[in-house]
């Protein structure tokens, strides 16, 4: 399963993200030994626990909600925060970042489902804080892109749409505030649902867990 996944991936030049949320560290490693570093967790506490037991080489991603109290808990070694929805947040990683002595890479996450229950930014939010002094003043934290979630719904044309209009968001932004800026290139978008026509939609990053991992 992994290996066709991972050659679908490939083709589109994109990368895998293994989410192994309530997963055990026995069944991370397993798909760790198959060659996988990038791991995905939503939760601060458990990521804290898998990394102390895991190889220090795994890459561990922020996907779930962050509190802002929490990211003390993962500053010293996350790779990557997908969800960053606030300027307060991004300012608390940049202060944990610092005390590190680290510059946490992060991504921009977008409402675009019609869920409310759904965690993002709107494009005005985004653009506001951007421009704003207060992430000026930042340098611990880098911005690489942008995250989103589709609705969880079997409407294929609905979820293509967001996909499609998390695409524009992140053109648009490249543009305007990252033309010069390589390393603003991703896009974390599709699930084991949806990460072959996120694929088609141009995402960079696909979080994939149940697919890999069996239901949780
Ligand atoms: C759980 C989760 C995933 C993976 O979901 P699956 O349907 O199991 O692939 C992806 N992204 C986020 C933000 C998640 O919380």
């Amino acid at each position: 399963m992994l290996s066709q996944i991972l050659s679908k991936i490939q083709q589109h030049h994109a990368r895998l993200v293994a989410v192994s949320k309530t997963h055990p560290a026995e069944k991370i490693l397993e798909i760790y030994r198959q060659g996988q570093r990038v791991f995905g967790e939503n939760r601060p506490q458990e990521m804290q626990e898998k990394q102390s037991l895991l190889p220090a080489d795994i890459q561990w991603h922020m996907i779930g909600h962050l509190q802002t109290n929490k990211v003390k808990y993962i500053a010293p070694y996350v790779a990557m925060i997908h969800s960053v929805d606030s300027l307060k947040l991004l300012q608390e990683i940049d202060r944990q970042a610092q005390k590190h002595n680290r510059v946490i890479d992060c991504l921009l996450q977008f409402h675009i489902a019609t869920e409310e229950s759904k965690f993002g930014l709107d494009e005005q939010e985004a653009v506001a804080l951007l421009e704003s002094a207060e992430y000026a003043a930042l340098h611990h934290v880098r911005l690489c892109g942008v995250m989103g979630m589709a609705t969880f719904t079997d409407d294929q044309q609905q979820v293509r749409r967001e996909f499609r209009q998390l695409k524009s968001i992140f053109d648009r932004l490249k543009a305007r505030f990252f033309a010069g800026d390589d390393h603003f290139r991703e896009i974390s978008m599709g699930m084991s649902g949806d990460w072959e026509m996120a694929l088609e939609e141009g995402s960079t990053l696909v979080r994939i867990g149940s697919l890999i991992f069996g239901s949780r």
